[in-house]
């Protein structure tokens, strides 16, 4: 085993990154919450196709929106219970069950968040005390640093590398130890697409039973699967009683903007994040709540349309990088693919993806974020070609963006 294979994560704390972000990439020196904001003005600056933050471009289901729409005009416009209102906690429950075969307790085993962010907030919020250590794989979703950085604990990071990003299960337990309090799985994994096979669930259940940890899950991509059903890891033998599962409607419902999430698990881990999220942000909005339980509840049918309409607009992307010469790898899962793009780094005459970012946006008109800002110093340098696109667009557009990467 290589004990140096996990790193700790030693980028700057998030508050001094703030003051130093804005000036990353853009040069735009104003302050910069994260590298997805910033890819974002940058392309709103250049007028480039955005490819970089995962957001869609489309409204959700009519259905959804319509029982929102009829909760703000009904009168459902005070404060949830903190937990969330009943009918999202049931919802919850039921697509649990239905898909998953999972049974947590409606009423004390969801919680409702303003997003899954705050789902993921508040569980580690709730059980990392300062001196903690969190495991995890790199690169990863970028919140997880800075909120473990806040409770004062440490994030232990395992790289996935490139070109395959799958996990080595040896350097995975090197990385616990005996003050590692949590563990956070992301799967489906953003930036990579990665979806990860039972041989590594268990594994991470094994392991965190040895160590009595806590295991976060992340799995905010779960309906967006390519060739094969989501496997939630609280679905695996001994798993439950030590698994928070957090999701949200952004990703599923085209509703980022909505700010609605949930945790699900057992009674006793559920309580204490819904004690720390009470003082967060007390609770979600009511009336999309409203809409969120009624999304929920649509037919299987809609999930199924949705992961074809995803993978199709996938395959139009990972063709349209490999015709500009990069080269992808292609997601199981998520609305991300990440690209080697060292090809159009010397035809552009850059040395890696950060560098590449701002002049892809200037003379191709396409941002994506460099894989690099979602990693560790200690393996940044893994990551150093490597470019994340979000093919949660429109198709033309997609097509459009490949060809621009050609020219
Ligand atoms: N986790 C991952 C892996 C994400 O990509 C995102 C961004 N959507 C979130 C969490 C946050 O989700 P939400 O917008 O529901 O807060
Ligand atoms: N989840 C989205 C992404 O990874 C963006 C979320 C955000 O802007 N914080 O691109």
């Amino acid at each position: 085993m290589d004990a140096t294979a996990a790193a700790p994560h030693t980028s700057r704390a998030p508050w001094e990154r703030m003051a130093h972000g804005g000036g990353l990439l853009t040069g735009a020196g104003e302050l910069s919450g994260t590298v997805f904001e910033e890819m974002s003005r940058l392309a709103a600056r250049t007028g480039a196709i955005n490819l970089g933050q995962g957001f869609p471009d489309v409204d959700g289901p009519p259905e959804m929106l319509d029982a929102a729409a009829a909760a703000l005009r009904g009168g459902g416009n005070q404060y949830s219970p903190v937990a969330g209102v009943p009918q999202l906690q049931e919802a919850v429950a039921e697509h649990q069950r239905r898909f998953y075969g999972l049974e947590p307790d409606p009423a004390s085993g969801v919680v409702v968040t303003v997003g899954a962010s705050e789902g993921l907030a508040a569980s580690l919020l709730a059980f990392l005390r300062p001196g903690d250590e969190v495991v995890t794989f790199e690169p990863h979703y970028d919140l997880y640093g800075a909120v473990v950085e806040f409770a004062g604990a440490r994030l232990v990071t395992v790289p996935l590398e490139p070109p395959r990003f799958s996990p080595d299960l040896d350097r995975l337990a090197a990385a616990f130890g005996p003050r590692t309090r949590v563990v956070i799985l992301n799967d489906p994994h953003n930036p990579t697409g990665t979806v990860f096979d039972d041989a590594v669930l268990s594994r991470v259940v094994g392991l965190a039973a040895e160590h009595d940890c806590v295991v976060v899950t992340d799995e905010v991509y779960e309906h967006l699967r390519y060739g094969g059903a989501h496997r939630p890891l609280a679905t695996l033998p001994g798993a439950f009683e030590r698994t928070l599962t957090v999701s949200s409607v952004g990703k599923t419902f085209s509703a980022t903007g909505w700010r609605v999430g949930w945790v699900s698990g057992p009674e006793h881990l559920v309580g204490a994040v819904r004690a720390t999220k009470a003082y967060l942000t007390h609770s979600a909005a009511t009336p999309l709540q409203l809409g969120a339980a009624a999304a929920l509840r649509l037919p299987d049918a809609f999930y199924e349309d949705l992961a074809e309409d995803f993978r199709q607009r996938r395959d139009v992307l990972v063709q349209g990088l490999a015709a500009a010469g990069a080269e992808p790898f292609e997601p199981q899962g998520t609305f991300f693919v990440v690209a080697d793009v060292r090809a159009l780094c010397e035809r552009h005459g850059v040395g890696d993806a950060t560098a590449l970012a701002p002049v892809l946006a200037e003379r191709s008109g396409v941002v994506g974020v460099p894989v690099p800002a979602l990693a560790s110093a200690a393996h940044r340098d893994l990551y150093g070609t490597w470019m994340r696109f979000s093919f949660g667009k429109r198709r033309d557009l997609l097509e459009q963006a490949a060809q621009r990467l050609a020219g």
